[in-house]
Parts: structure tokens; sequence; C-alpha cells
């Protein structure tokens, strides 16, 4: 268990897509800090609501860790943390709390250009490169389709021109990616886009009250924006 903390600690991207609007965000929440956004940690002034700035993939971890309390994240990024947990046996740690509406994607299979997509079944036997193996899994196990999961960190778009892989399996927001490598959406696993993560239960010190003040002002901010 975590030690007792009188100060609430959001994880965020550090820049990437993510960052500057879930900065804006916090920021629309009546939030402000005192480090300039290149620092890694913001100390928050009108609240005791510091930030950390990290990589996306960290967030999911530092959340399980206890390191931080609640963090902004690609639902992908987090779901992806909990399938490969889950794929271990371990227990889900934080869940999502809030979809914030920026950030939107799909986690789509594509594939080449000239295939006729026939269905889930099409991919039996076939090697699909992903950066996402949990979800991937797991959608295959429901679709009852054997397939072999290429683990690819980046550039996952060209390994079937490279003879890595025959499908891919990756976000998808314009498409554009896709057409430049001869590739089209064929299937979608997951609608994703930027979600406020935080712990499955309630906190039982003084972050209690903050978090749930930060709540009801986000609320209202998401709802002004609807
Ligand atoms: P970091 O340096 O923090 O690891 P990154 O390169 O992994 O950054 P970004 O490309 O900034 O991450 O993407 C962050 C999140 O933005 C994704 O996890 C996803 O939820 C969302 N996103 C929205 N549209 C897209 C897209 N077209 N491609 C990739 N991610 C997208
Ligand atoms: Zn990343």
């Amino acid at each position: 268990v975590p030690a007792a903390r009188d100060r609430l600690r959001i994880a965020i991207q550090k820049s990437g897509r993510l960052g500057e609007p879930a900065r804006a965000l916090l920021a629309s929440c009546g939030l402000s800090w005192r480090e300039s956004r290149d620092k890694l940690f913001c100390y928050g002034e009108t609240l005791p609501v510091d930030l950390l700035l990290v990589r996306d993939d960290d967030i999911p971890g530092l959340l399980a860790d206890g390191v931080c309390d609640y963090g902004i994240v690609g639902r992908n990024v987090l779901e992806e943390f909990a399938a490969e947990r889950a794929g271990g046996g371990k227990p889900a740690v934080s869940k999502e709390i809030r979809p914030l509406g920026f950030g939107g994607c799909r986690l789509d299979i594509a594939v080449p250009d000239a295939w006729e997509w026939e269905g889930p079944q099409q991919l039996q036997g076939k090697r699909i490169a992903t950066s996402y193996p949990g979800l991937l899994a797991k959608w295959l196990a429901e679709q009852q389709v054997e397939a072999g999961v290429v683990m690819l960190s980046g550039s996952v778009e060209i390994a079937p021109r490279l003879g890595q892989a025959d499908v891919i399996c990756d976000l998808v927001s314009s498409g554009a990616t896709l057409v430049a490598n001869q590739l089209k959406p064929a299937v979608t696993i997951m609608q994703s886009e930027a979600v406020l993560a935080g712990p499955l239960q309630p906190f039982s010190d003084i972050r209690g009250e903050l978090a749930q003040m930060l709540l009801r002002r986000l609320d209202g901010v998401l709802r002004l924006k609807d």
C-alpha cells in the first residue's frame, strides 16, 4: 500500500499528441503550476495537484506502482497494460475514470490493398505486426483465430512491405499512413481516445477530497465542451 500523501500527482505525456491538450484541460479546471513546461515535475500552485511529465507508455506503470494517483493516457495504452497483466495472471490495478474527448483514434487490423477482406478467419495462420500484442492476442482469442504476432515498437506500417508480416494491427486516425503503405483498414479492434485513468478504490487520505473536487471541475469542463 503506497504511503499516504497530501498532494495529488497526475502523470501526463511530456510531449506528443496528448501532452498539450491534457495540460490545457487541467488548466481549464483551474489548476496552475510553478515549473515551466519543459520540466519533468510541475508543482501545483492554485491547488495541491502536481504534474509528472513522462512518456505515455510509462503512465500505467506509474499508476500501478502508486507513484502517480491519476494519469491522462490513451485508452489503447491503458488497456494494453491491463491486457498484458491479465495475460500474466495479474489483477487490474487501475481503471478508466473518464473519457476526455480528444486524441481519438482506432486500433485497426489493416491488410494489403490487394486483399479482398472476408473477415477475421482470413487471419488464420498469418503474421500480424503490432505494438499492441496484449490487445491483439485478446481479440484473436475472442475470434478463435490463431495467428503469429510480430511485436514492433514503431514503424509497424512498413512491416508488410518488408516481408516481416502479412498484415498489421495499428493505430489509425486519418488513414493517410495506411494509404501511403498500400494498406487498407479491415476491422476495428478498439475505439480509443485520451482518458483519465485512476485507482480502483477511492483514496482514504486527503487525496480523496482533492480527487472529488478535481472530478467535479472536470465534469463541468467536459459538459461545456459537448
Ligand atoms: P511518447 O514519446 O510519449 O512515447 P508516442 O510517440 O508513443 O509518445 P503519440 O504518437 O504522441 O505517442 O501518441 C499518443 C497517443 O495519441 C496514442 O497512444 C493514441 O492514444 C493517440 N493517437 C491519436 N491519434 C493517433 C494516431 N494517428 N497515431 C498514433 N496515436 C494516436
Ligand atoms: Zn509512447
